[in-house]
């Protein structure tokens, strides 16, 4: 097997001459940090793109740009990639001769990784993370090292589908990076259209890890519970995490549905605008429900289609490479995607897509071997989206703003082309 990334147990950490850095200054680098003390490897400095990291200290350790990195000694470097950037992360290590570069799944499995989280420098992060949604993050980031040697070996494994079950929303917020702002006659999707899809989708993959229910809001297609049983019948998915504002709890339905192995209920708490995030967690835990709850105060400036500014090609990469959306592959009316932005606002008809940037599934001449290569190919093979142009970019640069304002109408557009 021809792996890319180096493996833990490929360090020699007995040469004392080595540097030992950290790519990426977030949970999993604070975490990689200390795992490698525990076993007895001491780091010595984090790297990270984000500007507003650069400059400042977390466990003990000063945080630098990739930069500054370049002036380091090419041999005995040694560089623990911890964050999900592979794509970006990795070319810039090559074109830099760097050479010792590695994943951190290994030294984290060696670990107990919740009670490690609880002792992580918290400066700069979130609110904390329940164990099931860490679990989940760690997930993320293994299928993201792992693509190379995925595409090597041909096995089609995808670390996640968003499965869209509807256009509609019990929250109107003005920056949804979905455009849920934009559809003014919101639809939910066809049952039928979507079984086929996934069965389609579900027969040439090898494995997904999770497939992700949204909108909008998936509660407000009365299908969810139809949907939710087809997609436990899968069998080769981790898990199917469904996604709530919180905004209220569906009166009068049976949500039994909720309660299956493999599925997790995933609530975003949004403050004023999530009414109901309380009584979803006592329901949760009441009825056995597996979920996570994560609140959520800013977001990033990305929920509106802009003019096109005439990006250069360069430009185009790098904010494809570097966006943290790019790699949610997403079904929305029997068509596949690469990202929510593009598919919805390629629905939307704010913009059209360029060739390769869609999978029509309802597309019979399309046989199961072509099928598998398309999604291949969506899925590692894409350098930027027609979509990109139009989008503001959700990368470190990306200005925070206040989540979930409230918009009273639905927003206008014009064709951008
Ligand atoms: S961001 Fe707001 S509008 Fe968009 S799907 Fe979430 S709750 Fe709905
Ligand atoms: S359109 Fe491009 S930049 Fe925007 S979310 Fe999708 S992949 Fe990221």
């Amino acid at each position: 097997m021809q792996t890319l990334l180096k493996d833990f147990s490929d360090f020699d950490y007995k040469n004392l001459n080595n540097q030992v850095v950290i790519f990426g200054a977030g949970t999993i680098g604070r975490l990689t940090d200390l795992a490698l003390k525990k076993n007895g490897i001491k780091s010595n400095i984090f790297v990270d793109s984000d500007p507003r990291k650069q400059g400042k200290e977390i466990q003990s350790k000063k945080i630098i740009s990739p930069d500054e990195l370049k002036k380091f000694d090419t041999d005995s470097t040694h560089i623990f990639i911890a964050c999900n950037y592979f794509s970006s992360i990795v070319p810039f290590l090559k074109k830099n001769n760097f050479t010792n570069f590695y994943k951190v799944t290994n030294i984290l499995k060696k670990v107990d990784t919740y009670k490690l989280y609880n002792e992580i420098d918290m400066d700069m992060l979130f609110s904390k993370l329940l164990p099931l949604k860490l679990e989940r993050n760690l997930a993320f980031y293994n299928e993201m090292c792992n693509k190379e040697d995925y595409i090597t070996n041909d096995k089609l494994v995808l670390k996640s589908i968003d499965v869209q079950i509807t256009e509609k929303c019990s929250l109107k917020c003005k920056d949804c990076s979905n455009l849920m702002q934009y559809y003014k006659k919101p639809v939910d999707s066809d049952y039928d259209l979507l079984v086929n899809s996934m069965d389609k989708i579900m027969s040439s993959v090898d494995f997904i890890d999770e497939l992700r229910v949204l909108g909008g809001d998936p509660f407000m297609n009365k299908e969810l519970n139809k949907i939710i049983n087809k997609l436990v019948t899968y069998k080769n998915v981790g898990r199917i995490v469904v996604y709530t504002n919180a905004r209220f709890i569906p009166k009068n339905q049976n949500l039994d549905y909720l309660k299956q192995p493999r599925v997790i209920l995933d609530i975003t708490d949004y403050g004023e605008a999530s009414a109901a995030a309380g009584k979803y967690v006592e329901f949760a835990k009441k009825e056995g429900i597996a979920y996570s709850i994560n609140s959520c105060n800013t977001w990033q400036d990305c929920g509106r289609i802009i003019p096109n500014n005439k990006k250069t090609e360069k430009e185009l990469e790098h904010q494809f490479n570097n966006c943290c959306n790019s790699d949610l592959v997403s079904l929305l009316h029997g068509k596949l995607y690469r990202c929510p932005f593009s598919a919805n606002g390629v629905n939307l008809k704010a913009f059209a897509s360029i060739k390769d940037d869609e999978i029509n599934l309802s597309d019979n001449s399309i046989g199961k071997k072509e099928l598998r290569d398309k999604i291949m190919h969506l899925s590692f093979g894409k350098k930027y989206l027609a979509a990109c142009r139009f989008c503001n970019g959700r990368d470190y640069a990306t200005a925070n703003i206040p989540s979930a304002i409230q918009t009273k109408s639905k927003l206008d557009y014009k064709f951008q082309n």
